[in-house]
């Protein structure tokens, strides 16, 4: 109603309109609130990527003096995450946002999840420093997460778009920075755990013990395989699960197999001026074999000891089907060509997939100790062990072994299923060197197996 004349003292029509009124300024208080949503980001409540678009679109069209453009990104933001919980990380991207609130009068824009950029067309370029070295100096200040930072100021002729481009390469030279400094920092720490482990080593802080290997069929022992110990301070055992793991996580763990190696090696060579030659065992991390020149590593330790090939056998893990196909196929030849045998240790525990029966020729199976548990109690594994034992006799030049045989009926069975070789304390725990090399001269002066003149 537009300057009314009459009727002005009768409101029914004011009275009437009123509702209309309302319901009017509600839709633009709805409409406003929308667009208000749909531009900001409700964690930091600073303008989002929609908003970001919408003004990179009004630059384009627009004639600009200058731009400044910042471009901010939160380092390992999904490693806070994981660490620290979700609510943790959006505590961390409200601080940044908050820094920029405190200094930046131009735009702000959080346009990913742990990015953000701030536009300042026409800013002086003193001006632009002063604020980038500002925000610069208390992104620095904070101690509880780290942000890469890009940025650009340019002068007439400005495209924002190649501002922008410009502004997140920077960003990303110096994450690759960060990320590169971390790495050394890591490759420091990984430089401590095998400096640590050397000087156990030095100190005689590692032992090797032997646990005897039976042929099924003779009882006699045919090998032995080396299993790790370590002394703790107080001068007990630690068995190799508690620091196999660790060493093999910080890729420190050649040092340990190479070590246990060459002591193998060197008892071997003792056993043998004795008057004593048997086969041994050793197992090898993953880990381990991936350096290139393990093989001649591991000859070059026989030859120094004049331990033949042939009386050595590398266990490994299903886990070595990890190394690249490539690498894999030449590493086994190569272990072939030198005369020694290759076992796959663990077989049948965890998931174990048959098909590396048949892309790797292996001299041993050995079967884990969870399938020999089942022998006695699971109709179920007795199955599946009779049926694998099958398959790895039909294998040309593969032999199989039993872990973990405890009881007289897993091995009756394991007999009955044509198993070559056991091991497990039903025959002997592992021991050490010196006990082993008595075992071995017993067996040998009496020319009968140990086992069966005196039972386990
Ligand atoms: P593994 O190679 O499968 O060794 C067999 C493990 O079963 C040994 O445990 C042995 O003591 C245990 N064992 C054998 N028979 C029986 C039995 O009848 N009953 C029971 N309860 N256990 C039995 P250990 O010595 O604790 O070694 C654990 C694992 O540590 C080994 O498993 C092997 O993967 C690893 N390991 C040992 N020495 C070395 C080493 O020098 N280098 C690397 N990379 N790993 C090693
Ligand atoms: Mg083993
Ligand atoms: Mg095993």
């Amino acid at each position: 109603m537009d300057n009314p004349t009459e009727s002005t003292d009768d409101l029914s029509l004011l009275r009437s309109v009123c509702s209309f009124v309302l319901e009017e300024m509600e839709r633009r208080r709805l409409i406003r609130n929308l667009e208000l949503f749909s531009y900001t980001d409700l964690l930091t409540g600073l303008q989002n990527r929609n908003s970001f678009i919408k003004m990179l679109d009004k630059l384009s069209n627009e004639a600009l003096g200058s731009l400044g453009v910042i471009y901010i990104d939160i380092n390992g933001m999904k490693k806070i995450n994981d660490s620290n919980g979700h609510e943790y990380g959006d505590r961390v991207i409200k601080k940044v946002a908050d820094i920029l609130k405190l200094h930046v009068e131009c735009e702000a824009y959080r346009v990913g999840g742990d990015e953000f950029t701030v536009l300042c067309p026409n800013i002086g370029k003193q001006d632009f420093q002063v604020l980038t070295e500002k925000l610069i100096r208390d992104f620095d200040k904070n101690k509880e997460y780290n942000v890469s930072i890009g940025h650009t100021w340019k002068e007439g002729n400005v495209s924002a778009d190649e501002e922008i481009l410009k502004a997140d390469d920077l960003m990303y030279a110096e994450k690759q920075r960060y990320y590169h400094a971390i790495l050394q920092g890591d490759r420091m720490a990984r430089a401590g755990v095998a400096t640590e482990l050397l000087r156990d080593i030095a100190n005689h802080r590692f032992e090797v013990h032997y646990q005897p290997q039976i042929c099924l069929k003779t009882g006699r022992i045919m090998g032995a395989e080396a299993l790790v110990r370590k002394k703790s301070k107080r001068g007990s055992l630690i068995l190799p699960d508690r620091f196999i793991p660790h060493y093999e996580r910080e890729r420190v763990i050649c040092h340990l197999d190479l070590f246990v190696f060459q002591t193998v090696c060197a008892d071997w060579q003792n056993w043998k001026r004795q008057g004593v030659e048997t086969h041994i065992s050793s197992n090898f991390s993953r880990v381990t074999l991936m350096a290139s020149d393990i093989v001649a590593q591991i000859k070059q330790i026989c030859r120094d000891y004049e331990v033949p090939p042939e009386k050595v056998t590398i266990e490994v893990t299903e886990s070595i089907s990890k190394l690249e196909p490539q690498q894999l196929i030449e590493l086994m030849n190569q272990i072939v060509d030198e005369g020694f045998s290759v076992s796959l240790d663990d077989f049948g525990s965890k998931y174990s997939n048959l098909s590396i029966l048949t892309t790797l020729d292996f001299s041993e199976i050995k079967f884990d100790k969870s399938l020999v548990d089942k022998l006695s109690s699971d109709a179920k594994s007795r199955i599946v062990m009779k049926n694998t034992m099958q398959i790895c006799r039909e294998l040309p030049m593969t032999r199989s072994l039993a872990e973990g045989i405890e009881t007289v009926e897993q091995l009756d069975l394991l007999h009955q299923y044509h198993c070559d070789y056991g091991q497990g304390y039903y025959f002997a725990k592992p021991m050490s060197a010196d006990a082993f090399l008595e075992l071995l001269k017993k067996e040998q002066r009496t020319g009968t197996s140990v086992w069966i003149q005196s039972g386990p």
